[in-house]
């Protein structure tokens, strides 16, 4: 029999929703001291839950593998699926919070895509591992503690997707990744500690002033590309996106293009004439190589090119994706950038 106070404790824990979709975190390598020669995704959420007994003490989990793919192949369709789950397991009243174990390649872009298509009030958390779960040190294991210990607070659901890595809680927005292999792989810029108080949270970024409404018939998100711009790169490489863009719009409705551009978002003069050619249906969102605060100056620019603001271009092109998604266009979608 459960003693009583015991009994209690079970009742009152918060009840975790965990949804696995790969990643180191649940990669595996042939010996305990290779980090590099692994195999992303090759553990359920059965495995991840076992190394981690502790977590028992902290919530009741449900956990469910979604996806199981190292997150370098990540794409807009797996964002469309995970967020709708989301979104389901959101509006469940029996559900207090949600971890997301995820790889760290791609983890901003996905939780940039959640944080700006979920509606809820209660905490969304993803977190990721840079060393295979069998390494010696691996950094999988304290990460999910400290993943589903911030899913349980109420306070973690004021400043929209958060992200648990390397012993910091960072929000969607400062999510970067900066280094290939290190276990800090994360820029620290905007990131707390996990021992944060609540009022830290609360204050750690503003609560989910913008978002949109992904219609329930959508099927694909729109096709939107990037291109970086180098010095003297060639406008053959615009014209050519800008031909099979033209032809994504008439065939997907909506389609876009993302630059990551030199300094304020200038764009090489060579290149205007190709840009100049797509249709107008087609935006240009012109973003910075330094990693976003473009200052808004395109005064006398074709009527769909837009200013990425503070969004760096990768976080550029999942808001111009969930933007056409949610079937935003010309100045509607001017201002859910001009509100990034
Ligand atoms: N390639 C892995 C992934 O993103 C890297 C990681 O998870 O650290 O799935």
């Amino acid at each position: 029999m459960i003693p009583q106070h015991n009994a209690l404790q079970i009742l009152r824990k918060p009840r975790i929703a965990l949804l696995a979709t790969g990643g180191t975190i649940a990669g595996t390598a042939g010996s305990a001291t290779d980090t590099r020669d692994y195999t992303a995704g090759q553990l359920g959420p059965a495995a991840l839950l076992a190394a981690v007994p502790q977590l028992a003490e902290l919530a009741r989990i449900d956990a469910t593998q979604i996806f199981s793919v190292d997150s370098k192949d990540m794409t807009p369709q797996h964002w469309l699926v995970l967020s709708r789950r989301v979104q389901r397991l959101m509006d469940d009243p029996a559900v207090d919070g949600i971890v997301i174990t995820h790889g760290t390649d791609t983890l901003e872009e996905t939780a940039c895509f959640l944080n700006v298509t979920v509606a809820t009030t209660k905490p969304v958390v993803m977190t990721a591992a840079m060393r295979p779960a069998t390494a010696l040190s691996a950094d999988g294991p304290l990460n999910l503690y400290q993943a589903v210990e911030l899913a349980c607070r109420p306070a973690a659901a004021r400043s929209g997707v958060l992200a648990v890595v390397g012993d910091r809680i960072l929000p969607a927005a400062a999510l970067a990744k900066r280094h290939p292999s290190a276990v800090d792989a994360f820029s620290f810029e905007g990131a707390l500690t996990t021992l944060a108080s609540d009022a830290a949270l609360h204050a750690l970024a503003p609560s989910r002033y913008s978002r949109v409404v992904l219609p329930d018939e959508l099927q694909h998100l729109p096709p939107v590309e990037l291109l970086t711009v180098a010095a003297g790169s060639s406008p053959a490489l615009a014209s050519a996106v800008a031909r099979a863009l033209a032809r994504a719009q008439l065939l997907n409705g909506a389609a876009g293009l993302v630059l990551a551009l030199p300094g304020n978002a200038s764009l090489p003069e060579a290149w205007r004439p190709a840009l100049e050619e797509l249709p107008n249906a087609v935006p240009v969102v012109l973003a910075s190589r330094c990693g976003g605060g473009v200052r808004r100056h395109h005064g006398n620019a074709p009527a769909n090119w837009l200013d990425a603001g503070a969004l760096d271009p990768l976080k550029a092109r999942v808001r111009l994706i969930a933007g056409l998604g949610a079937g935003l266009r010309g100045a509607r979608l001017r201002r859910w950038f001009e509100r990034a």
